[in-house]
């Protein structure tokens, strides 16, 4: 028996953080796609609404406002936080079990929640990635078309927020500027790999 002594977690979290429009879900996709046996995903739990063609307990688990407050109270959350009108959490025992099996496990944080998880994981690498320019950022939000003006707009202002926020107080060890998809994904790539290795 051992009493008060932490869970030995031997797998590593990396946590990448993007405002959206920065392209980080292509990214996160190809990372995965090269490291399939020693990378998981952290699912969150989020009250959005599904959007385009994803599916539930494979991108996120849709909870209702109910389910949602349900899982905080039951202290299921390693973190949560509001972004863009919505919640969004991390739940505990899916990433213990992961990081328990020696998984690199990647997850999706905006750079509020970052924080959060830091408190309870502090061995996360923090990965940053970046537009090229805010004009690039507000191009790319606009063509992608899912949202309409007014949810462009207030992501367009979240984006700068969450950057500013990174900048002064997110604990990122690594920048990834995408400009270019293939050299993005390549350096993001490389950071993993070689974290992996200690
Ligand atoms: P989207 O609605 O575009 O899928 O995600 C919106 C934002 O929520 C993104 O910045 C993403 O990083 C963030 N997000 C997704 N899952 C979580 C989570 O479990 N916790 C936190 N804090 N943010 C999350």
């Amino acid at each position: 028996m051992h009493i008060g002594k932490p869970l030995i977690l031997r797998g590593k979290p990396f946590v990448i953080s993007a405002p959206s429009g920065a392209g980080k879900s292509s990214l996160i996709s190809g990372l995965m796609d090269r490291f399939p046996d020693r990378l998981a995903y952290s699912i969150s739990a989020t009250t959005r609404k599904p959007r385009g063609n994803e599916t539930d307990g494979l991108h996120y688990f849709f909870k209702s406002l109910e389910e949602f407050r349900a899982m905080i109270s039951a202290n299921e959350l390693a973190e949560y936080n509001q972004v863009h009108g919505n919640f969004y959490g991390t739940p505990r025992g899916p990433l213990d079990a992961l990081l328990g099996n020696g998984f690199g496990v990647i997850l999706d944080l905006d750079v509020f929640g970052k924080v959060n998880f830091d408190k309870v994981y502090p061995n996360a690498i923090g990965i940053l990635i970046v537009p090229p320019s805010a004009g690039e950022l507000e191009r790319r939000l606009r063509h992608r078309a899912t949202d309409d003006e007014a949810t462009i707009e207030l992501r367009l202002r979240n984006a700068r927020d969450e950057l500013a926020f990174a900048e002064e107080h997110g604990k990122y060890e690594y920048t990834v500027v995408n400009d270019d998809f293939e050299t993005a994904l390549e350096e993001l790539i490389a950071i993993v790999e070689n974290e992996m290795q200690d």
